[in-house]
């Protein structure tokens, strides 16, 4: 037997140490198994399910989905040189229904075991068969509507049509995650930055789109780490200007500088994180090169009626089967 397939019946998954807002938030989550199901499973054998369930999703990422969409679709029509569609709303509202309706189908194929397309965000509720009340469908769909009714009429998005879009970031393609990679303390960052605009040398604006008024426990350093990408750029800290807009308030332009100690505590706790992370991985040679391995052991579940009830992973994670199958 070779010492690969050893390793694999060991459990032990390899990947490399990165951060991102997800890993950090998945690493502090209730269960260090879901966390080892996302990001350490490569050549483990759950790999091939684990890859297609982290696709699953919640109806109101999925909202936020539609809206980003939405929101960046508006912007090439006036990138184009038109005005902001004034069926913005309704065209969000039927892309939610179309990608609910699109949903149930993805959760019928994934189960079926055949590949998703690309792009394909099924709802972890339709894969494990849970039902959706109608009530839960209404905020959504309520949620889709009133952020874009508040990016048409806000005083933000004026001001960003009035900017000319040579300042804007690039075209993105339908699949452009709006994915950005840079490095902060020696590691690799991964941020998603969804609209910027520039003078180079002069400023930086970074608008995150947020489909909720309420403000999450993770956004200030969600800011400060886009910030933090405009610094590796070379921007000035007084050049950067950051707005977490929430949309169905209707925003005014109020972009901000990060203080010195916001970005110094982003910088905490990314290395926190990484170090947390290093910890319980141990970086060995695959073919010449070092490639860092996780053994899932270090990670290990901890199920729970909620936190499983809740979790992707559920289909390839025994412990978490029995105690849903319990309650
Ligand atoms: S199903 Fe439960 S125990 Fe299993 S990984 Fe998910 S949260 Fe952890």
């Amino acid at each position: 037997m070779s010492l690969w397939r050893a390793v694999r019946i060991m459990g032990v998954g390899f990947s490399q140490l990165s951060w991102s807002l997800t890993r950090h938030r998945s690493l502090a989550g209730a269960c260090p198994r879901a966390h080892w199901f996302q990001y350490w499973t490569l050549d483990e054998p759950e790999h091939g399910r684990c890859k297609t369930l982290k696709r699953l999703t919640n109806l109101d990422m999925l909202a936020g989905t539609v809206v980003d969409r939405q929101v960046e679709y508006a912007l090439e029509q006036v990138r184009a040189g038109n005005p902001l569609p004034p069926d913005l709303v309704e065209r969000g509202l039927r892309t939610w229904e179309r990608m609910l309706a699109a949903s149930r189908l993805q959760a019928r194929r994934l189960l079926e075991g055949q590949p998703l397309p690309y792009g394909a965000q099924p709802l972890m509720a339709d894969y494990y068969g849970q039902p959706i009340s109608d009530r839960e469908i209404e905020r959504c769909a309520l949620k889709v509507e009133s952020s874009l009714s508040g990016f048409m009429n806000c005083e933000l998005g004026a001001r960003l049509i009035k900017v000319h879009p040579c300042r804007w970031h690039a075209p993105r393609s339908e699949h452009d995650t709006a994915l950005v990679e840079f490095q902060v303390e020696g590691i690799r960052i991964y941020a998603q930055i969804d609209f910027h605009m520039e003078r180079q040398g002069h400023w930086l604006v970074i608008v995150d789109w947020k489909s909720s008024s309420r403000v999450g426990t993770d956004e200030g350093l969600q800011l400060a780490v886009c910030g933090l990408w405009g610094l590796d750029r070379g921007f000035g800290q007084d050049q950067v200007h950051l707005q977490a807009a929430h949309l169905p308030d209707c925003p005014i332009w109020a972009p901000k500088n990060i203080t010195e100690l916001e970005y110094d505590a982003a910088r905490s706790q990314i290395v926190v994180d990484h170090q947390r992370e290093s910890q319980l991985t141990e970086v060995r040679d695959r073919k010449g090169t070092p490639v860092v391995y996780a053994d899932r052991a270090a990670f290990p579940p901890r199920p729970g009626p909620v936190v499983c009830a809740g979790c992707k992973f559920r289909a390839v994670c025994p412990e978490g089967q029995a105690i849903t199958q319990t309650v």
